[in-house]
């Protein structure tokens, strides 16, 4: 019996076996799972409806080209397709920005599709085997688990990366021990700490928002990075997909520039890229003030914000601006000083992880060992948030589960 081993039961790992099953049902292929269950970040994914993948151009970080690479090998319909075959019903309209759904709206049916498609095709799952090491045997690679041995002709490591405290494991080290170079993993779409001083009351607030992530330079201070979106306040800073966005690239020293004028409807939507580098903190400061003025007219004291902002905000931003002016210039640009961003623990994913240049994206194979490949978040790519980092997981999971089992099958008929 020829053997294909994968090294993770994630989104990556389920893509890697599903898809090499369909390419060659003769071979053997094991999923060796560390936890007691499989498909842990699925279910935690998008709020727990799984934002499972994105309509919208590739943002991805990290070898930003090798996964538009990979998503031209592997194409949202070939995606959508592989669903398909599985059985799950993918919502029919894309929501904002291009993130795709289950039609249930339940992470919990992408996860028992995929069991149920992975079980029919007859893969072999196994939990609570975490690997320890890879490396070559007898015949062909040698898998050793905390408890067990395993030999196999096509190993694809799909381990994901530590992002997401219990939810993820470091087991970079199992490519790193088979020469391959790891960028150090550091958090991204991650929680940004701010000196939050007398601003306790904001904590539980949501509100849609323009942020701008701003560094002092040479000639002053720039936007270096801005986002729109929902941001969520916390004791210490905030979050909401809009701020973790900005995780990445935020750090200790920086400014955030919150603009309030889409919770106002005083500004048209604008993606990231239409924007930076020429917007400026507060150019929305006249709009808001025009508005505050309109009000003023016939809305004295706490009316003048009642109806228009949720309360906390409308204290909030009573007690610091003393002036309409002032209060326009707050509500346009509510300035945070950044004093760090949360650590792996609560990133959703990680930056970093193996060297993109030593894989072929169109099989996935590294290039440094025959028959070893490697799936998912384990890579040096990291996607926006909105479902980029789950696509490009089934992408490199089908990829090199059809590599390697049409690598197997080769050798099968060569004998
Ligand atoms: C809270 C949260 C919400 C998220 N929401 C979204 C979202 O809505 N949309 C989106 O696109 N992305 C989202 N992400 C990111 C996305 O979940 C990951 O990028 C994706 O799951 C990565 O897939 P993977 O298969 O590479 O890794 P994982 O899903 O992490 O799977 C890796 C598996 O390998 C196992 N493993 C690790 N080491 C070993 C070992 N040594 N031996 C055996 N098994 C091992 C792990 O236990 C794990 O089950 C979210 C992440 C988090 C944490």
């Amino acid at each position: 019996m020829k053997d294909i081993l994968v090294i993770g039961g994630g989104a990556a790992g389920y893509a890697a076996a599903c898809g090499a099953k369909e390419h060659f049902p003769g071979a053997r292929v094991t999923v060796l799972e560390a936890s007691s269950r499989t498909g842990r970040k699925i279910l935690a994914s998008g709020n727990g409806r799984c934002n499972l993948m994105n309509d919208g151009d590739n943002v991805y970080f990290g070898d930003a080209a090798f996964a538009d690479r990979v998503l031209e090998t592997c194409t949202r319909q070939d995606v959508r397709a592989f669903f398909d075959r599985a059985g799950l019903r993918i919502a029919d309209e894309s929501e904002e920005d291009g993130r795709v759904y289950p039609a249930t709206g339940q992470a919990a049916s992408v996860l028992d599709a995929l069991r149920f498609y992975a079980d029919r095709l007859g893969v072999h799952m196994l939990c609570e085997q975490k690997v320890t090491s890879v490396g070559y045997g007898k015949k062909g690679f040698r898998i050793d688990t905390e408890t067990d041995a395993f030999r196999a002709d096509q190993v694809i490591i799909a381990c994901g990366s530590p992002a997401g405290g219990k939810l993820g494991l470091d087991s970079y080290h199992l490519l790193e021990n088979m020469g391959h170079r790891i960028f150090a993993p550091a958090p991204a779409l991650t929680p940004i700490v701010c000196d939050m001083k007398g601003l306790g009351a904001l904590k539980g607030l949501r509100a849609p928002v323009r942020l701008l992530l701003c560094r002092e330079g040479k000639n002053g201070e720039k936007c270096v990075e801005m986002t729109e979106g929902e941001i969520l306040f916390s004791e210490t800073g905030v979050s909401g997909v809009c701020a973790m966005q900005l995780g990445r690239a935020a750090k200790k020293g920086d400014t955030l520039h919150i603009d309030f004028s889409p919770l106002l409807a005083l500004c048209k939507r604008r993606h990231s890229h239409e924007m930076h580098p020429h917007v400026l903190p507060g150019e929305n400061t006249e709009n808001v003030y025009a508005l505050l003025k309109e009000r003023a007219a016939y809305l004295q004291g706490e009316a003048l914000y009642a109806g228009l902002l949720p309360r906390v905000l409308g204290q909030v931003i009573c007690q610091k601006g003393k002036s309409l002016r002032e209060q326009a210039r707050l509500l346009s640009d509510f300035v945070l000083p950044v004093t760090g961003v949360k650590g792996l623990d609560t990133a959703q994913v990680a930056h970093g992880g193996a060297d993109t240049k030593e894989f072929d994206a169109a099989t996935m194979e590294s290039r440094l060992h025959a028959g070893l490949y490697a799936a998912g978040e384990v890579l040096n790519v990291d996607g926006e948030c909105g479902g980029f980092n789950l696509l490009f997981a089934w992408a490199t999971g089908l990829i090199a589960g059809k590599a390697a089992a049409e690598s197997l099958r080769a050798m099968c008929e060569e004998k």
